[in-house]
């Protein structure tokens, strides 16, 4: 079976988490503190702070912000649910824009229409390993006095105009869940240049402690804290970053080589300027092919290839969501109509050349 992701442990893997296994400091210390390390050095940030998921990181990242009750935040209406859950987290109101049909990214140009006197900030969402638009959204966050957030848990190591995203927003978030592109099982971090944003997540993580002082704290936090254990699974994995994201791009010019022009297949574009992490190689199948998304991913399947739908629904239309956001049909036209043709196809970097024929073959012959 060629699934749609692989987990990578080695030896180096399991003797480091031995090591702190053995060590007998298994909660938060010096690996955590070392992966810390490693992710400013990636990210070219002052700091770093990790946390024990994604979700987490983005909580913390928007907490740090004092958003209060009616306050809202922009964000894509295309997206996992913790990208929107996360904001309903701090009491405010997600304000959801339309995607790009290109980049199945925010769209900048519908941005400014929907910033009202409450909106405090922009979560972007690096879709797929796609960096967003930066320049333009950082230029409308500028004129509009907003903070950016980016939800870039399926982006760790993408970049936008030669810099890495977190040097285009107030405060990048990852995850490390266990099938994204660096993975602890489950963890995450946040990255940022701004000294008030990462003390905030220090605290945050650990119930609003003072860093200096312990039992004294200065406001509402949570157990957020990862391991020195998971932190030992991510740092045998992270020196693996550079050379998978690679991988990744190269799995992804095989696939677009070899499946160009088929009718009714569109491939993921790669803007100008970016480059791609590929956390999944998403085509779109439209009207134009012969069979339907649902039996194209049945005939794969039967034929031992694993594909995936992200996401098969617009965040808007979930029902906690519409209670708080009126949704109705058609209000987000671009993103409905890909979340109805997305299709992710393996592209991980341990893809053999022969596995990724075997699947062109087997589309193309499904395109007959
Ligand atoms: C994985 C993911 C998250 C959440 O990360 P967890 O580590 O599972 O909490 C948030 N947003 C996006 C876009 C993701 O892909």
């Amino acid at each position: 079976m060629i699934n749609i992701t692989k987990i990578f442990i080695d030896k180096k893997t399991e003797d480091e988490v031995k090591k702190v296994l053995l060590s007998g400091f298994l909660a938060q210390g010096e690996r955590v503190k070392e992966l810390e390390r490693q992710l400013c050095d990636i990210n070219r940030t002052k700091y770093a702070a990790v946390v024990n998921s994604g979700t987490a990181a983005l909580h913390t990242a928007l907490a740090s912000l004092g958003l209060k009750k009616g306050d809202e935040v922009i964000t894509t209406p295309f997206s996992f649910i913790a990208t929107a859950n996360t904001i309903l987290m701090c009491n405010a109101k997600p304000v959801f824009v339309d995607i790009k049909e290109g980049t199945f990214n925010i769209d900048p140009d519908l941005i400014e229409a929907k910033i009202s006197k409450k909106t405090k900030a922009i979560l972007t969402v690096d879709l797929y390993g796609l960096s967003c638009d930066y320049e333009k959204i950082r230029r409308i966050a500028r004129k509009h006095n907003l903070k950016v957030i980016s939800d870039s848990c399926q982006a760790i190591g993408a970049s936008y105009m030669k810099k890495p995203i977190a040097k285009w927003v107030d405060v990048a978030c990852f995850s490390f869940y266990a099938t994204k592109n660096i993975m602890m099982g489950e963890g995450g971090a946040l990255v940022t240049d701004n000294n008030e944003i990462y003390e905030f997540a220090r605290r945050f993580r650990q119930h609003g402690q003072d860093q200096e002082k312990p039992y004294i704290y200065h406001h509402i936090g949570y157990n957020y804290r990862s391991t020195d254990v998971l932190a030992s699974i991510g740092l045998a994995q992270i020196g693996n970053l550079k050379q998978w994201t690679e991988k990744r791009n190269q799995n992804a010019r095989r696939l677009v080589t070899k499946l160009k022009n088929i009718p009714g297949l569109v491939l993921p574009e790669s803007t100008d300027g970016t480059a791609h992490a590929y956390h999944q190689f998403t085509v779109r199948i439209t009207g134009d092919f012969p069979i339907k998304r649902a039996e194209l991913i049945k005939y794969l399947l039967e034929n031992g290839v694993r594909s995936a739908v992200y996401y098969p629904s617009v965040i808007p239309m979930q029902p906690h969501i519409k209670k708080i956001t009126p949704y109705k049909k058609g209000m987000y036209p671009v993103a409905e109509t890909l979340s109805n043709q997305v299709l992710s196809l393996p592209v991980h970097p341990f893809l053999k050349n022969s596995e990724i024929d075997l699947m062109v073959s087997l589309i193309k012959k499904a395109a007959k």
